[in-house]
């Protein structure tokens, strides 16, 4: 079957299923293979529980007239997702990076959502997969699509605008993660750099920050719509000292306004003033950009602000690498309190650098006045360390030394770490 003709049968049932535990009633059932499952072994029980068509990939299955036969299920559904995107042609926005994709992509549909209908990447489905649902999520009414973009190959991003062939672009920063998949720092910036590529031919245009050297550089001769703290940002930010919260102070065209965010953490002022930016672009008014700002609450460990007892902790357990790390740090630094605590656990997936970079946090820490310092994992295990620091295997054996030690009174708690740490598990204990 062709793009086209699967098409005609999308627009009689303008929705997907991917799961067959959990079919939506009318849809059309995409039958993936997953590393321990194939979807065509699940498609007759999909038409069963409700979705008009199974587009399988396995000539062997027995007929059935509602099975769709392709070559390739996968790529029927990109396809599928390129095409209605093509269909539709409202502006997509395209989203990838190190570090802050998600939490800048819900400050942008929450600006947006101001004044259009938004349709984004639900959660953090980012991937090959990820990236065509969210494009066939929209439909007649949607007039922006926000799309994140996951990598951890190169070459992952340009498939990714293959597909989503996004016409507005930004790249939130190039940090160090994931550096197993791509081999080095370079192939980092290589591979984020495929959204300016693409851009570049589509002669669209990129939202930058434009006190970021290394995305200044890559984004040459494309168009660039700024923001920062530089006077010549379009969009030009100061970030306010606060206790936890993050405030900006921006320059909008009739004046500064304060925008007061839920959120915890230095490093979150260029995901914010992104957001505005973007707004600013869309037209959207400038109070409302800072109405939607105000708003937005953080959600999925994602830095969480908790307090228990007399204790303070920011809880940053989603995820870790060498570049977020010191960001957190740094911003915990920055916050005028005494008795602060830092409990880190592992930076996963980091490939042959792996422990050259816990090295490196464990010297920085070194140099930085915190009362005590807990580090997990097999990792940070093996780093050498100063005497205020305590290493421990895993966040049991941590939990189990928390649990020994007084009660912990008027700290400030900076838990961070890879999730596969799960390091949330030791908050019983504080
Ligand atoms: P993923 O790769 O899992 O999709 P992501 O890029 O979507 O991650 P977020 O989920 O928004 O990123 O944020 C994850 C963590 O990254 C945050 O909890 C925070 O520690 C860190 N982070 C967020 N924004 C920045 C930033 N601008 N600079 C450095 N670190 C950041
Ligand atoms: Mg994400």
């Amino acid at each position: 079957m062709t793009t086209e003709q699967l098409y005609q049968r999308f627009s009689e049932h303008p929705s997907v299923s991917t799961d067959s535990r959990n079919i939506q009633p009318d849809s059309l059932f995409f039958a993936l293979k997953g590393p321990n499952f194939d979807g065509n072994q699940y498609a007759a029980d999909a038409l069963g529980k409700g979705a008009a068509w199974s587009v399988v990939d396995d000539p062997t299955l027995p007929d059935n007239e509602k099975f769709i036969v392709v070559e390739n299920v996968l790529q029927a559904l990109q396809q599928l997702a390129a095409f209605h995107r093509k269909q539709l042609g409202i502006p997509v926005l395209g989203i990838t990076g190190s570090n802050g994709k998600t939490t800048t992509k819900e400050l942008i549909v929450a600006v947006l959502q101001q004044k259009y209908q938004v349709t984004s990447t639900q959660g953090n489905l980012n991937n090959h997969i990820g990236v065509p649902l969210t494009l066939l999520k929209m439909n007649a009414n949607t007039e922006i699509a926000v799309v994140e973009m996951g990598a951890n190959h190169p070459g992952e991003i340009a498939e990714l605008c293959q597909i989503a062939d996004p016409d507005l672009g930004i790249i939130t920063n190039i940090g160090k993660a994931h550096l197993e998949g791509f081999g080095s720092f370079e192939g980092v910036i290589r591979t984020k750099s495929e959204l300016y590529n693409h851009l570049r031919k589509k002669k669209g245009a990129c939202f930058i920050n434009i006190d970021n050297e290394l995305l200044m550089k890559q984004a040459e001769g494309l168009e660039q719509l700024t923001y920062g703290s530089s006077a010549q940002a379009q969009l030009r930010g100061e970030l306010q000292a606060s206790a936890y919260y993050l405030t900006v102070k921006a320059l909008f065209p009739k004046g500064w306004l304060y925008l007061k965010s839920k959120l915890i953490g230095a490093y979150n002022f260029e995901n914010l003033l992104a957001a505005a930016r973007i707004g600013l672009h869309f037209e959207v008014d400038p109070l409302k950009i800072q109405k939607a700002i105000e708003q937005y609450m953080p959600t999925n460990n994602r830095s969480q602000l908790i307090t228990k007892g007399s204790n303070k902790i920011i809880l940053d357990a989603y995820n870790a690498n060498p570049t977020s790390m010191l960001a957190a740090l740094k911003n915990l630094e920055s916050i005028n309190q005494p008795n602060k605590m830092v409990i880190l656990g592992d930076m996963l997936e980091l490939g042959p650098d792996s422990s050259e970079e816990h090295q490196k946090i464990a010297d920085y820490l070194n140099q930085q006045d915190f009362e005590t310092i807990l580090l997990v994992g097999k990792e940070f295990s093996a780093v050498q360390t100063g005497t205020k620091t305590k290493k421990f295997d895993n966040a049991e054996l941590l939990s189990d030394y928390l649990r020994q030690q007084k009660p912990l009174e008027n700290k400030l708690i900076l838990i961070k770490g890879s999730r596969g740490i799960k390091l949330e598990r030791v908050l019983d204990q504080i």
